[in-house]
């Protein structure tokens, strides 16, 4: 594969274009197309021997949206190629506050738990900054957005991978997609999502990007999370909950926390109990999340009534709990779910 121009900051980019004995306003021609979502060939304001030199070293297309499919909510699910021909999936839903974009950090995951379909196949490789940055860039694109006015108002990074498993491209992704001129989606409409990699929490923190950091709960005491998170077995609840608070200390803001309703797993009375005992008086907020099945595990979700029962259980327990609106269910909304299917050539 070749490199990816999207790596590149603006003023990696002037660098560049300073090595190639390039006039400098040639960066802000060249990065204004990338951020519009072009192909390298198709940025016409550069002269021709100048996109043929930069397409001898850099991939023209770095992300392809292969396929599309749309739900009957209207959420869009893309399978998106790779230059290598890997295979990623993100998520485009239209809320009233503005359009919300799931993106991958990897192609495949190493974390293992059991209900997610994003690490059936184990971790194949991490995406490069320019990777994740240009799936948000081909989609704004897709949906007519401009630079002057994105369609892609929010960005969730709960696509398949852990962001904290690809750290530094995760972060220089966030660097670059809040960056002024460029796409510039705030970092106030981000969200990171991590099954707990407690270390990269706390590096994160001091990154200074006010994002929202998500975690992936799904239990209430560490070893019966380990039975359906392994990361669990090498991070306790309680350094999550430390790390959590580090991340207010430094940001101010509050963090989220993702609990998936397992039947039989994670959700009856004692749970919601120890939940309320775990998060009172913390400035957190709990995302009910009713399992999306993965018919290759054999786990089953709540029944929307016993979900509503549970939410109830927290609310009155003096909890900020949510029961999240499910989407694009009947595309296999789930994280990865669409890939695996793919790949067993289910979905041609
Ligand atoms: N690796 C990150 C991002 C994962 S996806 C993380 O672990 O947080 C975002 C959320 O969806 C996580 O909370 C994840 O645990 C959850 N999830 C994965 N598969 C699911 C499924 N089949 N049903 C419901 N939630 C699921």
């Amino acid at each position: 594969m070749k490199e990816i121009l999207q790596d590149l900051s603006f003023s990696e980019l002037v660098s560049l274009m300073e090595e190639y004995g390039e006039k400098k306003f040639r960066a802000s021609q060249l990065y204004r197309g990338l951020m519009q979502g072009k192909k390298i060939s198709a940025i016409s304001d550069l002269s021709k021997p100048l996109r043929e030199k930069l397409l001898e070293r850099f991939e023209d297309e770095p992300v392809k949206i292969q396929e599309v499919f749309t739900g009957s909510d209207g959420t869009e699910k893309y399978l998106f190629r790779l230059a290598d021909g890997n295979l990623i999936e993100g998520v485009f839903m239209k809320y009233s506050y503005g359009n919300t974009q799931c993106v991958s950090t990897q192609v495949g995951c190493r974390m293992g738990c059991l209900f997610c379909a994003s690490t059936l196949g184990g971790l194949i490789r991490n995406l490069t900054s320019g990777e994740i940055l240009s799936e948000v860039l081909v989609v704004n694109a897709r949906h007519g957005g401009t630079l002057e006015k994105r369609q892609v108002t929010n960005l969730v990074l709960m696509g398949s991978g852990e962001p904290l498993d690809n750290y530094d491209h995760t972060v220089k992704f966030l660097r670059n997609v809040t960056a002024e001129g460029g796409i510039h989606i705030s970092a106030r409409n981000i969200s990171l999502s991590t099954c707990g990699i407690v270390p990269n929490m706390r590096r994160l923190a001091d990154e200074g990007i006010p994002l929202n950091l998500t975690i992936s709960l799904h239990n209430t005491s560490d070893e019966d999370r380990g039975r359906t998170m392994p990361i669990a077995r090498k991070y306790k609840i309680s350094e999550i909950l430390d790390a959590c608070s580090y991340y207010f200390e430094k940001t101010g803001r509050r963090y989220i926390f993702e609990y998936s309703l397992i039947a039989g797993e994670n959700c009856n009375r004692a749970h919601g109990e120890a939940l309320i005992k775990l998060l009172k008086g913390r400035p957190c907020h709990v995302n009910l999340i009713r399992l999306n099945e993965v018919k290759e595990r054999n786990l089953t979700t709540l029944s929307e009534k016993d979900a509503y029962r549970f939410l109830g259980l927290l609310q009155k327990g003096g909890l900020s709990a949510t029961l999240r609106r499910r989407i694009g269910n009947d595309i296999g909304g789930a994280c990865g779910q669409l890939r695996a299917g793919y790949l067993k050539g289910e979905c041609e």
